[in-house]
């Protein structure tokens, strides 16, 4: 079963799900999950690495092939410049 992305106007497909509760403010942001469920919204992963939670809300990202670490690239490369 194909799922697209749930943002309005976006025909990605989906590759993360994220779902979300109000009681702990948190956002949970992890692969795609295997089934569809009502409490969860699917994004495609430009969308997913835009998702920022509401002030206050933790974002808790799971995804498997979430970047570590993008700093340090950034860090290395400036070296290599100098
Ligand atoms: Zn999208």
């Amino acid at each position: 079963m194909r799922r697209s992305c749930s943002r309005p106007a976006c025909a990605s497909s989906a590759s993360a799900t994220f779902t979300y509760e109000y009681r702990s403010s948190t956002v949970w942001l992890d692969d795609l999950a295997a089934e569809d469920h009502p409490s969860t919204y699917d994004l495609c992963a430009a969308h997913a690495d835009r998702l920022t939670p509401p002030q206050g809300w933790t974002l808790a990202d799971r995804r498997r092939s979430a970047r570590p670490t993008s700093l340090w690239d950034m860090g290395s490369g400036t070296a290599l410049a100098g």
